[in-house]
């Protein structure tokens, strides 16, 4: 036996990198990079933050409550709780219009985090190319290439208020497109489909034989428009993998809890990778969020204080000179920043670090976010009218100089 356990490349280049190659070369979150400079700072107003202001209703914590009360504090099936399972299916049907088998076609998940990555694992193979539109939440391209595969951006404009359109598909599509991620009302643009463009979409996912991955995490945050979910077009079921989750809607972020609907042999493929790796998500938010099911008060009366919200910080963007299309769901607005020579970064530091107000650069949501901020107004309101009075402060100054 040799004397010397250390690898030969140690002696050279000093301790070994035991990371794999293909992590290395997949960023940090943008968002993660900015809080860490935001975390160094006292008596910011945050417009930074994707998650409700809201503290989870109390009849959703006092169920969770009781079941720790209760002993409830096993696994559970690998699916999730059979009720669960029932509520949601229920809940689909009724809002989305979209039937899913409780037993075969609805498996829980740890957060829409989860599904996502469980999402994309079961239908990738190496070399396989993901359509995505972008500006985007910043975990899909990273998902993708987690399976090997290829994330392909489809960039989306201001001028078609960050729609994603056939035309648009049509120029990234190849013979190696495997799968088409849709993500309406958007993080971090607020944008939503119409009727229309949800079936031209699909038209086109049948034509090239894609799935559709469909990320439906804010949908009850919709302002105008109906929700229009992409696997209620007939035909689509079969080809769409449905997620959703409680983290948004009932300001649920911290019981991790979401979902996957899809066909049965979807949802076996899912549920082979989740056993595996979770096991099953925690109880206490299961049991949680069959409360939560309950009734839409709750997320009625949030959806309205956040359309409130939403006037009011557009407006006021608007006219300080920070041009915003008006998102028609979510709770994040996204204005044009690029009149005034600073990239998105540039001008979030000195927002930053003149008027001690956090928006996130809209590069952090990929190369087309640049030239916008994203401002999140999931905040008090009384702190958003204050934070809008330094950001025209800010503008003001910026257009003098
Ligand atoms: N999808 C989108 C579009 C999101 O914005 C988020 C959270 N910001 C998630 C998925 C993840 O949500 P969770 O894991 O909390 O369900």
């Amino acid at each position: 036996m040799s004397g010397s356990k250390s690898h030969p490349e140690a002696k050279k280049t000093g301790p070994r990198d035991f990371v794999a190659g293909y992590l290395r070369d997949i960023p940090r979150s943008g968002i993660r990079d900015f809080f860490e400079i935001v975390s160094t700072r006292k008596d910011v107003i945050s417009l930074g933050i994707g998650e409700p202001d809201f503290v989870t209703p109390w009849h959703i914590r006092e169920q969770a409550m009781f079941a720790l009360d209760q002993g409830a504090t096993t696994y559970t099936s690998n699916r999730g709780l059979i009720e669960l399972r029932r509520s949601i299916s229920t809940y689909v049907e009724k809002m989305f219009g979209v039937n899913y088998d409780p037993e075969s076609e609805i498996l829980i998940t740890v957060g829409v985090s989860e599904a996502l990555d469980l999402a994309i694992r079961a239908i990738i193979e190496p070399g396989d190319e993901v359509l995505y539109h972008e500006p985007c939440f910043v975990s899909y391209a990273p998902e993708v290439r987690f399976a090997h595969g290829i994330p392909v951006a489809v960039s989306t404009r201001r001028e078609d208020g960050f729609r994603v359109t056939r035309r648009m598909l049509e120029e990234k599509v190849t013979s190696r497109t495997r799968a088409l991620i849709l993500n309406f009302p958007t993080n971090p643009t607020g944008a939503t489909l119409t009727q229309h463009d949800v079936e031209e979409i699909s038209a086109f996912a049948k034509e090239h034989d894609l799935v559709v991955i469909t990320d439906e995490i804010y949908s009850e945050l919709t302002y105008e428009n109906d929700r229009t979910s992409i696997a209620a077009v007939p035909g689509m079921k079969e080809r769409t993998i449905f997620l959703h989750g409680f983290s948004k809607g009932w300001a649920m972020t911290g019981f991790r809890l979401g979902y996957a609907c899809s066909t049965p042999e979807l949802s076996e493929a899912m549920m082979k990778i989740h056993q595996y790796i979770m096991m099953c998500a925690p109880i206490i938010s299961q049991l949680a969020a069959v409360e939560a099911l309950k009734t839409q008060a709750d997320t009625e009366e949030m959806r309205s204080s956040y359309e409130k919200r939403r006037n009011f910080i557009c407006a006021a963007l608007n006219e300080m000179g920070l041009p915003c299309h008006v998102p028609q769901g979510a709770f994040y607005v996204f204005p044009y920043i690029g009149d005034y020579g600073l990239t998105s970064k540039e001008f979030a530091l000195r927002l930053l670090d003149e008027e001690n107000v956090a928006c996130v650069p809209g590069s952090a949501f990929g190369a087309c976010g640049e030239g916008f901020l994203r401002c999140a107004y999931a905040t008090d309101l009384e702190e958003i009218k204050e934070a809008t009075v330094r950001m025209a402060r800010f503008v003001a100054r910026l257009r003098k100089r």
